[in-house]
C-alpha cells in the first residue's frame, strides 16, 4: 500500500499540523481537502444504486488491517484519506444500497451526514449542562413523544438503539416495581418476572439479563398464526408466577418483530397491563415509527397507552446511525431510575451548570454525542409526512413482493405480511430445503445484485426480504426475484 508508506515527512501543501495545537498550520489545505470529501461522499450516495450491494473484503485489505502499526510519527491526511477511500468505502455493508433488504436496518440520507459534519465540528457533550445542543434533544424528544401520541410531558433520551433503549425499560420498570430503593439495596429476595412473546428480539432478554434479573426471570408467551403474543397464554403465565410468590412486573410487547414483522395486539396488552398493573413496555424498533403513515397506524393502536417505548431513528425514519430513543410516559419515575448529583456535577440555578434535569439524568451515559442534530435536522428537512410515506412505501413493496411469491409456483412464503417484511422459500426436497435457502441468500449477496438475510420460521429456514430503505424501487423486486430464482435453479440442478 503506497499509502502507508509515505514518509511522515512529507512536504506540505497537505495537512501539518501547527506547532502548538492539532488544528492545521494551513487552515487552506484542510478547507481543500474537505470541499474533496464532502464532494467524494455526495458522489458515493448520488451513484449508489449503481455499485454492487455488497462485495467481500479482498484478502489485501483484510490484511491491511489487521497488521497496521500503531503511528508514532505524523501521517499525511491526504493519504489518510486515499486509505479510507480505497480500504473501506468499498468494503461497507451496503445499507445505504437500495437493494439492501437483508436483516432491518435504515439507509441513511443526506441531510443526516451533513449534520454529522456539523455535528463533529461542535463536539457538544450532550450530558446535560446549559447550551442550545441540550434543548435540541429536549425538542426531538418531545416531537417523539407527538409522533408516537404520548403526552408532551413524556421523558427521555436518545442512545446508541432499541437494544439500549430496552435496557433502561426494564430498569425504570423495576423502579416502578420495587420503588428508589431498590438501586440501594438491590433486588434482595424479589422474584420479579417479565413477559414477552417468543418472537420478541432477543435484547429483550438480554435487557433482562444486563439488568441483573436473569434470563430465567423472562417468560416467552407463545404466540397465534399471526406471530402475534397469545393473550390467554399470557394471562395464565401470569396467574401461575403469582401463585408461585414471584412477582410479576412488565410485559414487553413488539410493534414490529424482527423475524416476521408482526405487531402484538398492543391496546389488549395495555389493558391487560393496566388491570394486572404490570409496567407495558413496547418494543417498537423500526415498528413504532410506523405511526407516521396514515395507512399502518391503525395497526399499532394501543401504542400511545404504553408506559414506554424504545424505538431506532436509524431504521425507518433513515437517520444514519446510530439513534435510538427511549419514551417514558413518567418523567419522575424515570428520573427516579438513574439521577444522582455526585458533587463533580452539581446542578446550580445559573451558569453552565444549570438547566437541569440533565440527560444524564435518564440514562447510563453521561458523555454523549449530539445525535439530536441529525434527528432534527433530518425530521425539519423532510417532513414527518414524507417519512409516513416512506414507511408507507416499503410496506407497499412487502405486499408486491408477498403477491409475487404466492403467484411463483417455485417459491413458498412462510409468513403473514403485517408490515414490511416477507420470509419465504424456494422449494426443493426436504434434505436440502434448509440448506438450500441459506446458500442462494449467501449466493446472491455474493452477486452484488441484492442482499436478504436468513432466518428461521417455525422451524423452517427462510429467505428474509425487510423492505427499510427509503432508496428501493418496485423495479428492484425483479432484481431480486430474478437473482433469487437463478441462484435457486443452479443450485438445484448442479
Ligand atoms: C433492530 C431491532 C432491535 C435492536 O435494535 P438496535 O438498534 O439494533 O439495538 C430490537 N428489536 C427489534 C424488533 C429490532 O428490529
Amino acid at each position: 500500500m503506497p499509502q502507508a508508506d509515505t514518509p511522515p515527512s512529507a512536504p506540505v501543501p497537505g495537512f501539518a499540523a501547527a506547532p502548538d495545537s492539532l488544528d492545521p498550520a494551513d487552515w487552506q489545505a484542510l478547507r481543500t481537502l474537505g470541499h474533496q470529501m464532502l464532494d467524494d461522499m455526495v458522489d458515493l450516495l448520488a451513484g449508489v444504486r449503481d455499485r454492487p450491494v455488497w462485495q467481500a473484503m479482498p484478502a489485501e485489505v483484510r490484511h491491511h488491517w489487521r497488521t497496521a502499526s500503531l503511528p508514532q510519527a505524523p501521517g499525511e491526511l491526504a493519504s489518510v484519506y486515499d486509505e479510507f477511500q480505497s480500504q473501506v468505502a468499498p468494503y461497507i455493508a451496503g445499507n445505504i444500497h437500495p437493494r439492501f433488504l437483508g436483516w432491518v436496518q435504515g439507509g441513511g440520507n443526506p441531510v443526516g451526514m451533513l449534520a454529522e459534519l456539523l455535528a463533529g465540528a461542535l463536539d457538544a457533550n450532550l450530558g446535560g449542562r446549559d447550551h442550545a445542543p441540550i434543548e435540541v434533544e429536549r425538542l426531538v424528544i418531545r416531537w417523539s413523544a407527538q409522533m408516537l401520541g404520548f403526552p408532551a410531558d413524556a421523558s427521555g433520551v436518545l442512545v446508541t438503539g432499541t437494544s439500549l433503549a430496552n435496557f433502561i425499560a426494564v430498569l425504570v420498570a423495576r423502579t416502578r416495581a420495587l420503588g428508589p430503593a431498590v438501586r440501594e439495596s438491590g433486588l434482595g429476595d424479589h422474584q420479579l418476572v417479565a413477559y414477552t412473546s417468543t418472537e420478541a428480539h432477543d435484547c429483550v432478554a438480554r435487557a433482562v439479563d444486563m439488568a441483573g434479573l436473569g434470563k430465567q426471570s423472562l417468560r416467552l408467551i407463545g404466540c397465534d398464526a399471526d406471530h402475534r403474543m397469545r393473550l390467554d397464554l399470557l394471562a395464565a403465565a401470569i396467574a401461575e408466577d403469582r401463585a408461585a410468590g414471584r412477582q410479576p412486573f412488565m410485559v414487553v410487547g413488539s410493534a414490529g418483530t424482527v423475524d416476521v414483522g408482526a405487531v402484538d395486539d398492543l391496546a389488549a396488552l395495555s389493558v391487560l397491563c393496566r388491570h394486572e398493573g404490570l409496567w407495558f413496555h413496547i418494543d417498537g424498533a423500526f415498528g413504532a415509527l410506523a405511526m407516521l403513515s396514515l395507512a399502518q397506524r391503525p395497526l399499532l393502536q394501543g401504542l400511545s397507552e404504553a408506559d414506554s417505548v424504545a424505538f431506532d431513528f436509524h431504521k425507518w425514519a433513515q437517520i444514519p446511525y446510530d439513534a435510538g430513543c427511549i419514551l417514558v410516559r413518567d418523567a419522575a419515575i424515570h428520573a427516579a431510575t438513574f439521577a444522582s448529583q455526585p458533587a463533580y456535577l452539581r446542578r446550580e440555578p445559573r451558569g453552565l451548570a444549570g438547566n437541569h434535569p440533565w440527560p444524564t439524568d435518564f440514562g447510563p451515559d453521561l458523555s454523549r454525542g449530539f445525535r439530536a442534530l441529525k434527528v432534527w435536522m433530518t425530521l425539519k428537512t423532510y417532513g414527518t409526512d414524507k417519512l409516513g410515506e416512506v414507511v408507507a412505501h416499503c410496506c407497499v413493496l412487502a405486499a408486491e413482493l408477498a403477491r409475487r411469491v404466492d403467484a411463483e409456483p417455485e417459491l413458498e412464503r412462510l409468513a403473514p405480511v403485517a408490515l414490511n417484511i416477507v420470509c419465504f422459500r424456494l422449494r426443493a426436497p426436504a434434505d436440502q430445503i434448509d440448506a438450500l435457502q441459506a446458500d442462494i441468500v449467501a449466493d446472491v449477496q455474493e452477486s452484488g445484485v441484492a442482499v436478504p438475510s436468513t432466518t428461521v420460521v417455525q422451524g423452517q429456514m427462510a429467505i428474509r426480504v425487510a423492505f427499510v430503505n427509503h432508496r428501493t424501487r418496485a423495479s428492484d423486486i425483479d432484481l431480486l426475484l430474478d437473482a433469487v430464482l437463478a441462484a435457486g435453479r443452479a443450485r438445484l440442478k448442479g
